[in-house]
Parts: C-alpha cells; structure tokens; sequence
C-alpha cells in the first residue's frame, strides 16, 4: 500500500510561503517554512504565513516531526520560522551555511533559539525511520542554494526549490547536474520542480551580466549612486562592492535585512569587502 504523502501548506500554486510536509506513516517531514506577502487585499497584514492546523492535528494524532530542511536562504523559505516554531515540538533542522546563518538572524528577531545544522553536498542524513535526505548545489538568486534528494519507502523524490539556472554564477558555484542526472539514472519517484518563468521559452541571462550594466551606469555620476535590490541577493551586493571598489568609491549598506544579510555572509565568507570600502550609515553626508 502507498503510504507517502505530500501536503504542501503553502508554496503550491503561488510564489511565496513555502512549506511542504511529506508524511509517511506516522513521520513527518518538512521542506521550508516561508513567509507570504500581503496583497492590496490585505489592509494591515504584514506578511502571511502558511496555516500549519493539519500539521497540529496530525501531532495530535501522535504523528512525529522528524526534522526539517531549508532549501535556501530566501524569506519565503525560512522567514515563517520565529513565528511557527514556538508552537511545534522540538526537531532537528538542517540548511546550507548561508541558509542556517539567515535562518539565525530571523529567529532571532522572534526571540526563537533554535540551531540549524549545517549540511554540505552529498552527505546522507537519516530521520526517523523512514526518511533519508542529501542536498546537492543550485544556482539561484541567493548563495548556497539547494535542491534535495529525499529518500522514502516509495522511492526517491527531488524536491526542487525555486532555482535559476546560471552557467556563469558570480561565485563560481555552478549547478551540479551531474548529480541529479545520477539519481535520476538510479530512479526518481517524482520530481517537484519550482522556477519562475518556466513557461517562457528562452534562457534568463546569466547573473554575472548585472555588473557589467550597473557598471556602465555609474560612469560620470558625480554624487551618490543608489542601489536598490533584494537583501538576499549577495551576488548582485558583490558586484556593486566591487563597481565602487573599481571606482574609488565607499559603500553603505541602509535597511534593516541588507544589514542583518552582510554581518551573516561577510562572518561566513560568502561575500568580498576589501577593508575600508564599507563605512557606518552614521557617517554619511
Ligand atoms: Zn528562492
């Protein structure tokens, strides 16, 4: 009898609050835990996020968390942890380094103390009974991005976070194909894929295309020049870094999440800031 579920509390049919269980039996095991973002519906909200009573119920059936993993490092994969997890049992949680350092930061802001551990490529992590898991790289927006291989009694699933494949990745790190074609020989049960703009035929330009156009854009400024991007993105940050560096210019970084975001990938050596270019918000006229 097939025994393995997939219910996706959020994620599924939408772009945000990613958040997917797979049950076996009495095991449970998550993928994410995202916020969403209100629309001009929703006077007054600040974010959404995934409605976990299922999960509660089925704990209250006497299923079992067995643990959780975070694909990467995006707000609608990890930002939901300070406010669901106060009302879930203990489990183990697993992310890349990056991943696990944003993941901090957010549940530090919910005063939650809880430890990712960090997983590398390959490694094979047991939970519970039924489950196995290993991740292996993607590109994306975001650094230390991850698809995963989940092992079940059925067989082998690939979870597919969102990705953007990138065959000239800033840091280098390039998708690795050659794993997923392996387990794909092997024998995968089923594929969940998420890419936005899929339907669209023709390939997204590579990231490391961005600097070359910002950089053409701060030649003759006299001034400041602004840049506005998504906090997460540390290739697009390492590119302006190294635009202003080309340039003799300092950098400041203002917003709460860009802020948060360098102190993390800066301690982790995700991100290159020669000494001296970054100055204190404080500090600028
Ligand atoms: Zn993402």
């Amino acid at each position: 009898m097939n025994n393995l579920k997939i219910v996706p509390l959020g994620g599924m049919g939408e772009v945000t609050q990613n958040m997917f269980l797979y049950q076996y039996d009495q095991e449970i095991l998550i993928v994410d835990c995202g916020i969403g973002f209100p629309d001009i519906y929703m006077p007054g909200a600040d974010i959404i996020i995934p409605d976990i009573s299922y999960l509660l119920k089925e704990i209250e059936k006497g299923s079992k968390i067995v643990g959780m993993i975070l694909s990467h490092a995006h707000d609608d994969h990890i930002a939901a942890l300070p406010y669901l997890l106060p009302d879930l049992p203990e489990f183990p949680i697993y992310g890349s380094a990056l991943t696990a350092g944003f993941a901090h930061e957010r549940m530090k802001d919910g005063s939650v103390k809880r430890k990712v551990n960090v997983i590398d490529d390959g490694d094979v992590t047991s939970l519970g009974k039924h489950f196995s898991f290993s991740v292996l790289s993607v590109t994306h927006s975001v650094p230390d991005a991850k698809h995963l291989l989940i092992k079940t009694p059925e067989g082998m699933i690939y979870h597919g976070s969102d990705f953007k494949l990138d065959l000239q990745p800033v840091d280098g790190v390039l998708s690795d194909l050659e794993t997923a074609a392996k387990a794909g020989k092997e024998g995968v049960l089923l594929m969940l894929m998420d890419c936005l703009r899929v339907e669209r035929s023709e390939w997204s330009k590579s990231e490391s295309t961005t600097g070359p156009a910002i950089a053409k854009e701060i030649i003759g400024v006299k001034g400041k020049f602004i840049v506005t991007l998504m906090s997460s993105h540390i290739h697009r940050i390492q590119q302006v870094i190294d635009i202003a560096v080309a340039n003799r210019r300092k950098v400041v970084f203002i917003g709460r999440s860009v802020e948060q975001n360098m102190k993390v990938a800066e301690g982790l050596g995700k991100i290159r800031i020669p000494q001296g270019v970054k100055i204190n918000k404080k500090n600028i006229k």
